[in-house]
């Protein structure tokens, strides 16, 4: 029987690692953490992550080849396959900070496989790291080796939240990059046929481990920069009164360039991909490319500010301020059928009306109100000047949402902004309220208050 062991129990380790395992019964996956609530959480009824069908998942394989544990170096010392899907965030500190990959978690990982191996390992890259990481961990397995064979391989996960179980089962692709040696190709064949149990054949590319590492951190950026063109449409749409929803569609019919992710919103949020870009930066201006490094730099720049001009846009609607004034945040998470607060761009949001010390009351169904005030207090704010936070009552606006009747609660003129073009805009607009759709033409009232930014 092989032995998986995937080091880091995160959205990615625990969900990659359930499909292993219930697509490959004969395979033993333990998942392995250093988190004692997060090992804890995955043993429970309530698991630490939610993603639509993860519960089933782990549900059927639980127990029988599926296994969570906080004893990492037993079955990393056990396994044959060992993955590291540890967190790789940016830099806070120290050079390359506010850019480059944070590889603490990696090395101190790399370093206890070093320690505890007694056999031959295969050791997969599963996390999103720089290029040339491999490399990096190549020495540092060798250098303490004692005689053991270790064999690098890049598998990045393409999965994205909310969809992992899904994408998991039927992936795109699955990319895996080893050695260009005997013992390399014989490495990458091992893991190609763990996947070939449920992934065609065609859909296993296999490459260079730098390309593959390279891979990861390119498709990412494609994706966001797709996100930051059509949100700098949305602009000029708002401007020439121009409708994004038919440009996007206009121009997805385009073969060449497809209908998906093409929808405007207040900006991407997320664990990935900000974080990757600006590691793809760093690794271009370390390479000594600035060109390439400021192209990417600036689908950062958009992000940054379609979150601002949103906010701008509902401070300026209302008479220029919103101290005081109740703002009611519906969503908190960085996208539909996920809890993952990352890089959620509410929290922008949320501070930039907070900061003009408007009333918030935030919710989301899958965020808990104490990580909604840990995400909100986690940078430097304005002491002197303290939030107004204040918890919602989700019974009000849990079910169905009765639009008139938060109409009739509202003071006049009431206000609806959508920062993910979801609501009816008509529809609310016949009952009073001053609607704003992202990209979309713009109300009488909100031509005449032209957003400040
Ligand atoms: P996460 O923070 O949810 O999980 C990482 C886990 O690793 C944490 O539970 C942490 O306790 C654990 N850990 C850290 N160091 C450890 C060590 N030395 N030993 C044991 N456990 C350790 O992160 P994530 O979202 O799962 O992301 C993991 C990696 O996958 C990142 O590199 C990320 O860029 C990449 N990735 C993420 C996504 C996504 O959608 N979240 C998608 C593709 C790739």
């Amino acid at each position: 029987m092989v032995k998986i062991c995937c080091i880091g129990a995160g959205y990615v380790g625990g969900p990659t690692m359930a499909v292993i395992a219930v697509k490959c019964p004969a395979i033993e996956v333990v998942v392995v953490d250093i988190s004692k609530p997060r090992i804890d959480a995955w043993n429970s009824d309530k698991l630490p992550i939610y993603e639509p069908g993860l519960d089933e998942v782990v549900k059927a394989c639980r127990g029988r080849n599926l296994f969570f544990s906080t004893d990492v170096e037993k079955h990393v010392a056990e396994a044959d396959i060992i993955f590291v899907s540890v967190n790789t965030p940016t830099k806070t500190r120290g050079l390359g900070a506010g850019k480059a990959a944070d590889l603490t978690y990696w090395e101190s990982a790399a370093r206890m496989i070093a320690d505890v191996s007694k056999s031959d390992k295969i050791v997969v890259e599963k996390s999103t790291v720089p290029v040339k990481t491999a490399e990096a961990i190549e020495k540092i397995l060798t250098h303490n080796s004692k005689g053991i064979n270790y064999q690098i391989l890049s598998n990045p996960e393409f999965l994205a939240e909310g969809t992992a179980i899904e994408d998991l089962f039927k992936p795109d692709r699955v990319l895996i990059g080893g050695r260009e040696t005997p013992e390399g190709r014989k490495a990458v064949q091992a893991l190609k046929e763990v996947y070939a149990h449920w992934v065609p054949e065609e859909n296993i590319i296999t490459t260079n481990l730098w390309s593959a590492e390279l891979s990861k951190l390119a498709a990412n950026a494609f994706l966001a920069q797709r996100i930051s063109s059509v949100n700098a449409m949305s602009a000029l749409c708002e401007a020439t009164g121009a409708n994004v929803s038919e440009v996007s569609y206009a121009i997805g019919k385009d073969s060449r360039i497809g209908p998906k992710f093409l929808n405007a919103s207040v900006g991407f949020g997320g664990s990935c991909f900000q974080k990757d870009i600006l590691n793809l930066v760093y690794i271009c201006e370390c390479n000594g490319l600035p060109e390439v490094a400021n192209y990417w730099k600036q689908v950062i720049k958009i992000n940054d500010y379609q979150k601002s001009r949103f906010v701008n846009r509902v401070v300026s609607s209302m008479f220029n301020t919103v101290s005081s004034k109740k703002v009611a945040v519906l969503g908190f998470a960085f996208k539909k059928d996920t809890g993952d607060t990352r890089e959620t761009p509410a929290i922008d949001v949320c501070k930039g009306l907070l900061g003009d010390k408007a009333h918030v009351s935030i919710y989301d169904p899958e965020v808990t109100e104490e990580q909604i005030q840990r995400d909100l207090a986690m940078n430097k704010f304005d002491w002197d000047h303290p939030m107004h936070l204040q918890p919602t009552s989700p019974s009000a606006i849990k079910q169905e949402l009765d639009y008139q009747k938060i109409f009739d609660n509202m003071q006049k003129p009431a206000f609806v902004f959508d920062g993910r073009n979801v609501v009816d805009a008509e529809k609310l607009r016949e009952i009073g309220f001053i609607v704003y759709s992202i990209g979309k033409p713009l109300d009488a009232w909100l031509k005449d208050m032209p957003a400040i930014a």
